[in-house]
């Protein structure tokens, strides 16, 4: 069991995303929503589409309502 089933995925105008919540691991990262820091302590969101062609390098790390507010508008 390597998570729990916080994963899932979301379809938009943008394609299919898989999203995870996850919670901070102790890294930061920068936002590509508001490009402010995310807190390592910070539960946030991993989104990644699977049909990309460089998966683990289209893997971006939100907030969580910068997600919500981007995945919806874009
Ligand atoms: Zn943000």
């Amino acid at each position: 069991m390597r998570f729990g089933a916080n994963q899932w995925t979301e379809s938009g105008p943008r394609g299919e995303w898989t999203v995870r919540q996850i919670r901070g691991n102790g890294k930061e990262y920068v936002c590509p929503g508001c490009n402010q820091v995310i807190g390592g302590s910070a539960s946030h969101i991993v989104a990644w589409r699977e049909d990309s062609l460089l998966a683990s390098e289209a893997r971006r790390h939100w907030h969580t309502p910068c997600w919500q507010r981007s995945a919806h508008t874009r």
